[in-house]
This record gives C-alpha cells, sequence and structure tokens, in this order.
C-alpha cells in the first residue's frame, strides 16, 4: 500500500509504503513453521521493518515443551536473522544448561519480530517497541505458539 505525504516545508511530495495495522491477513492458512517464517519476512504490519535489517523469526520444532519469548531482537540477532544468538542467547544457553533442558527441545522467539533501536554514536541501542507495534505483530507469536503442539511452558523473558 502506498501513501502520498505532502513534505511542506520542501513543498515535495513523498511517497511512501504505509503499514497495515496488523499482521494478520499475513497468516497462512494451515502454517508450517517454514511458511510462517516464510511470510514474515515480507511484513509491513507496523513501521519496524524499516529499521531493522530483517524479520527475525522464532527457531525451534514443533515437539518444543518450552517456548521462551523475548520482547524484540537485538542487534545481533536482527544482523544473523536468528533469535537469541546475542548477549541475550548466551545467557539463555547458560540458564538452559543449569536447568538441564537442552535447547533443541526448547522454541525461542520474540513479542515482536523486527529491531527497534535507536542511534548513539555508531551503536544501535535498543528501543522499547510500543503497543501499537506490540499489536501488528501479535498474530506472529499466537501462531508460533499455536503451532508448537507439546508446548507445556511458556517462559517470558523481557
Ligand atoms: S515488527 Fe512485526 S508487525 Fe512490525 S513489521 Fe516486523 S514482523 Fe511485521
Amino acid at each position: 500500500m502506498i501513501s502520498i505525504n505532502q513534505d511542506a516545508k520542501r513543498g515535495t511530495v513523498v511517497a511512501r509504503r504505509k503499514s497495515r495495522d496488523s499482521a494478520e491477513d499475513l497468516i497462512p492458512e494451515k502454517p508450517s513453521l517454514s511458511s510462517l517464517k516464510e511470510a514474515a519476512a515480507d511484513c509491513r504490519a507496523c513501521d519496524l521493518w524499516e529499521r531493522g535489517t530483517q524479520t527475525v523469526f522464532g527457531e525451534g520444532g514443533r515437539r518444543a515443551k518450552v517456548m521462551f519469548i523475548g520482547e524484540q531482537p537485538g542487534n545481533e540477532e536482527d544482523l544473523q536473522g536468528k533469535p537469541f544468538v546475542g548477549p541475550a542467547g548466551r545467557l539463555l544457553d547458560e540458564a538452559l544448561e543449569q536447568a538441564g533442558i537442552d535447547r533443541r527441545q526448547a522454541y525461542v522467539t520474540n513479542v515482536v519480530k523486527h529491531f527497534k533501536w535507536e542511534a548513539r554514536g555508531k551503536r544501535r541501542i535498543h528501543k522499547k517497541p510500543n503497543s501499537s507495534e506490540i499489536d501488528a505483530c501479535r498474530p506472529w507469536i499466537e501462531a508460533e505458539i499455536a503451532f508448537v503442539d507439546d508446548l507445556k511452558k511458556i517462559a517470558g523473558i523481557l
């Protein structure tokens, strides 16, 4: 969807892709993890896609016993396109090891799938997603929760 905005200061017309309000329309009818991931890669349901390098979708198997849900991908996750591979991922790995849980039995994901950040010098600093961004992204996390058959526990790591 394209919207045309008038830039009053410069008197120019700026064409800008308008985001939808929710990712709901993008959820495949009979979703598999790969079809969800593929559909999420093109999500434009909020403006965060413009700042992030890529959609960072969840990872894990349908038989996962536990799901860990973070707030949003961080700098490393954004660059690699994988959840929990940065400092939070290392912490999670340590915690899983101490708890005797094999990471392959876990599904890891985030509430919001694009990295929201602000520049501080050369660094990209995490910025908290707002409620409309969380709402727009909610269909993805709901689809992931529905996807995992054997889910016994959901743990939030926010
Ligand atoms: S943050 Fe979520 S809703 Fe927003 S563009 Fe990314 S995947 Fe879509």
